[in-house]
Formats: C-alpha cells, sequence, structure tokens
C-alpha cells in the first residue's frame, strides 16, 4: 500500500546542497506499526514529511495505493493528504486560542463534511483519548501528554489510514510517554497503519517492526515478534 523505491531528496541553499536522502527503500503493508530511529540529521524527518506529502522528493518513485505521487500538483497532494493521512508532532502543534473542541475540528473543516458529522466525529475522537469532558478547554489548561492526546485526537477524526507520528513522546517525561505509546498501539490495533519516528529504543521495541535511517538511507530493519498479541 505505501512503497518508496530509491526515493532521494536534495535541499539546496546558495552555498550547500545536502542530500538528506540517498536511495530510500521501503514498503510498509496495511496494518503495520513502523518505527523509524537514527541519528540527528539522517533524514528521519524528511523521509516522514515525504511520505506524508508534506514535501516533494528529487528522484526515485513513491507509490501509495498503487498511486504513483510523483509530479501531482499541491492540489492533488492535499487531496490525498487530508483523505488519507494523520499527522501529530512533537510540539503538538494545537492553536492555543481555540478550545479542544475547534482544535480537533481545524482538519475536518478542510473537508466538505457537514457540521454535525463533524460535530459527531470530534466528540468521538476527544472520547478515545480519554478527553471529551475537556472540549472546552483551552491547550494551555492542559499537561503536555493531554495536549498531545489532543493532537492524536485531531489526527484520528479525520479517520486516516495512515498516522505518521514525528517524535510524538518527545516533549513528554516517560509516564506521559508511556501512556501516549499505549494509545499508538490501541489505535494500530483498531487498523490504522503507523509510522513513528522516535529516539527512544525502548518503543521502537513495542512496534512491529523498526527501520534504523544513516545518512539518508535504510540502513538496518529489525523484525519485532513479541509485540503484537501481548494485552
Ligand atoms: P532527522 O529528522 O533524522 O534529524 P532531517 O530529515 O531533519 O533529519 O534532516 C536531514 C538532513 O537534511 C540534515 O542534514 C538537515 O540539516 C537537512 N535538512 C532538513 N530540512 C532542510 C531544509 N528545509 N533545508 C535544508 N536542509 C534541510
Ligand atoms: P520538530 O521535529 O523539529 O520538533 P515538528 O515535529 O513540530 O518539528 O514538525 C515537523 C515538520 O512538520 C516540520 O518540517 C514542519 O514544517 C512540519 N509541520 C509542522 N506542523 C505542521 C502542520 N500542522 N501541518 C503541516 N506541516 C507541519
Amino acid at each position: 500500500m505505501f512503497e518508496m523505491k530509491n526515493v532521494s531528496k536534495v535541499y539546496r541553499t546558495e552555498l550547500v546542497e545536502t542530500h538528506a536522502l540517498k536511495s530510500f527503500n521501503l514498503s510498509v503493508n496495511e496494518g503495520d506499526f513502523l518505527s523509524v530511529t537514527g541519528p540527528s540529521g539522517s533524514g528521519k524527518t524528511t523521509f516522514l514529511n515525504i511520505a506524508g506529502l508534506l514535501e516533494t522528493f528529487s528522484g526515485g518513485e513513491y507509490r501509495l495505493d498503487g498511486e504513483n505521487v510523483n509530479g501531482l500538483n499541491d492540489n492533488a497532494r492535499s487531496r490525498i493528504r487530508n483523505e488519507k493521512i494523520g499527522f501529530i508532532f512533537q510540539s503538538f502543534n494545537l492553536i492555543p486560542d481555540l478550545n479542544l473542541f475547534d482544535n480537533v475540528d481545524v482538519p475536518l473543516r478542510y473537508r466538505k463534511l457537514k457540521a454535525p458529522e463533524r460535530k459527531k466525529r470530534i466528540e468521538e475522537a476527544l472520547d478515545l483519548v480519554g478527553l471529551a469532558s475537556r472540549m472546552k478547554h483551552l491547550p494551555a489548561q492542559l499537561s503536555g501528554g493531554q495536549q498531545q492526546r489532543v493532537a492524536i485526537a485531531r489526527a484520528l477524526a479525520g479517520a486516516p489510514r495512515f498516522l505518521l507520528a514525528d517524535e510524538p513522546t518527545g516533549n513528554l517525561d516517560s509516564s506521559m510517554a508511556r501512556a501516549i505509546m499505549d494509545l499508538l498501539i490501541e489505535i494500530n490495533r483498531d487498523g490504522t497503519t503507523i509510522i513513528m519516528v522516535t529516539h527512544d529504543p525502548e518503543l521502537a521495541k513495542e512496534t512491529h517492526r523498526n527501520i534504523y535511517v544513516r545518512d539518508g538511507k535504510v540502513f538496518e530493519t529489525t523484525e519485532n515478534s513479541i509485540q503484537q498479541s501481548s494485552a
């Protein structure tokens, strides 16, 4: 459903050329939970942003559900992104002066959903992350872990098949990180395919498969067999 072949990405500024990805090869199946680790600057965020169609790439091929995304225009790319992909970020990226309900509503407004359908989805998503009772609160009234749960609700309200997470536990203490990881495991069991960049090797072990990225390439792939059936 998701396939990259020899994908490369070059960032050019006046003075330097950075080869952020070089011959990046990966395929991910429906239902996978993939973790991505590697040193700082190795290309993890670049990979994730290309996977999520936030960024274009310089060479190679990327197919999503069989569709070749090379050369699609911005409109086509946002359409695919809105239909299929949810994002969560290390820094939560909630809008500070919108309450939780309205924050989760933001991506739904981009879609042609009517207000009652949006309301239903928002309530369900906030319920899933355990924050339905705080709908009218502002992000600043919540802990970091709770804010990340709102961000997850926002990503899930659009019912994406793919959830792309860039260091989702990076700004959280270990107990909050644990709660977020448990939530991601549950979301994956419910059928959402997840790709998660993390610095935490212990969390990476709890995913189905880990790719270790080095120097813009998949350097090593580790299958984790233990994970899938534990309660
Ligand atoms: P990671 O997420 O593994 O830390 P990144 O994907 O952020 O790595 O970066 C890979 C390389 O690409 C780094 O050398 C980084 O400096 C460079 N890079 C990332 N984004 C840009 C950009 N917008 N412009 C120029 N260089 C960039
Ligand atoms: P970092 O990994 O440095 O903490 P973030 O996780 O906040 O940064 O963002 C990762 C990348 O996603 C950045 O390249 C940023 O431009 C992009 N990004 C952040 N927020 C959004 C958003 N709401 N929609 C689209 N792209 C975003």
